[in-house]
């Protein structure tokens, strides 16, 4: 199902643990069995020597890996600041973005640039402090810069259980249960007492910001004085999609903590392919817009050509219908035919192949000889020139 796919971006300053955190993600996720560290350049998703001895992710990659029944694509975006132009085009292929901080630096420059980035493409995110860990970790005040900085409506979903060293957890304040790291194993447990009051009145504060800004989670509040777990998770994805709140959740991608709650935060409250708007592009000269449809006819965009030693390697945003092994394609823009030979879903450390693709999914396609980045391939029948989604026009009185 077309809704259980998230097409996600994880956007951070060099340095913050985007790197790591992708690792323990394809690893919570059963993609790769062997934990690669960043410093042993054992990283799956460095492709490149040169990355690896750089230490910086300089190429973008999409690696498929499944969660609670949903396949999450992950679109690597380059950190580094040289290559904003790539992460720009990565930006527009996904539907959603984890934005990682550092929880000793809170906000740096380059969280800035990508955050603006986002703003520019309408990207959904949530944040994620990293390296709570870390000495001198504090959550409030990356939480703090965050807001300062960045202006977001910050809605803060964990309580930190214990600081730097002993960060053991966090207090779900959705669920209102404990969630610790026991030799790597996640251990569910009720809120401790000494933490009950602190994790109340947080509770509280998140369900204020909610109902202020959500009229059916507003109604519960003053009806109830108090918001259900459901209604809180249904408030808080609106409120993503929307861009009236950002979820921040923490946790230690380099100790393996926090990594299921976030997945499940990528789920529940990021947006899938059918739920953001239909891409729009250029058919006979007039702009139009193709709804995430696998009957629609065919149209997708090339975002990343890697050469390997297997041959071309095509990534492709299908944005409607359906492309099967075999088929040919027109790239709108040279006019010119491609030929699919075969459709892959890349993961981490292998890749699989399929006779098909539909709308709304992430795959790299061998056969296309020339195409390029930013190709538009479509059905012949119904060329679509695509273009990067529409940010809104300054504001224009009309008189
Ligand atoms: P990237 O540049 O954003 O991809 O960051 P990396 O994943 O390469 O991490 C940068 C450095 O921070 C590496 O030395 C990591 O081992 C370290 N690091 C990443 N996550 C954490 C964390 O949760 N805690 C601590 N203490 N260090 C971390």
């Amino acid at each position: 199902m077309r809704t259980n796919i998230r097409n996600l971006g994880i956007l951070a300053h060099v340095d913050a643990g985007k790197t790591t955190l992708t690792e323990r993600i394809l690893y919570a996720t059963g993609t790769t069995h062997k934990r690669g560290e960043v410093h042993d350049g054992t990283t799956v998703t460095d492709f490149d020597s040169q990355e690896r001895e750089r230490g910086i992710t300089i190429f973008a990659a999409a690696v498929s890996c499944a969660w609670d029944g949903h396949r999450i694509n992950l679109i690597d975006t380059p950190g580094h600041v040289d290559f904003s132009d790539e992460v720009e085009r990565s930006l527009r292929v996904l539907d959603g973005a984890i934005v990682v901080f550092d929880a000793v630096a809170g906000v740096e420059p380059q969280s800035e640039s990508v955050w603006r980035q986002a703003d520019r493409n309408g990207v959904p995110r949530i944040a994620f402090v990293n390296k709570m860990d870390r000495v001198g970790a504090d959550l409030d005040a990356a939480v703090s810069s965050i807001r300062e900085r960045l202006h977001p409506v910050p809605l803060v979903v964990h309580l930190p259980i214990d600081r730097e060293n002993e960060f053991t957890g966090v207090v779900d304040l959705l669920e209102m249960r404990a969630l610790s790291w026991v030799d790597g194993r996640l251990v569910d447990t009720p809120v401790p007492d000494v933490l009950q009051e602190e994790a109340q009145r947080r509770r509280h504060m998140l369900e204020e910001a909610v109902a202020e800004r959500h009229p059916a989670a507003m109604v519960e509040f003053c009806t109830d004085s108090a918001i259900s777990a459901a209604t809180l998770a249904a408030a808080l994805r609106d409120l993503t999609r929307s861009g009236e709140g950002l979820v921040v959740l923490c946790g230690s991608a380099y100790r393996n903590r926090g990594i299921e709650p976030l997945l499940a935060a990528v789920v529940a409250y990021l947006p899938s392919p059918l739920d953001v708007p239909p891409v729009q592009g250029i058919q006979d000269g007039v702009t139009r817009e193709r709804p995430a449809d696998p009957a629609e006819p065919f149209a997708a965009l090339v975002f990343k050509v890697v050469a390997t030693t297997t041959g071309r390697l095509t990534y492709l945003r299908v944005y409607s219908g359906t492309i099967r092994k075999g088929a040919t394609v027109l790239d709108v823009g040279a006019t010119r035919t491609e030929r699919i030979a075969r459709i892959l879903r890349v993961h981490a450390d292998r890749q699989t192949e399929v006779d098909h693709a539909t709308a709304g999914d992430i795959v790299a396609v061998v056969g296309p000889k020339m195409a390029r980045v930013g190709s538009s391939l479509c059905d012949a029948a119904a060329p679509l020139l695509l273009e990067p989604p529409r940010v809104a026009d300054p504001v224009v009185s009309v008189a």
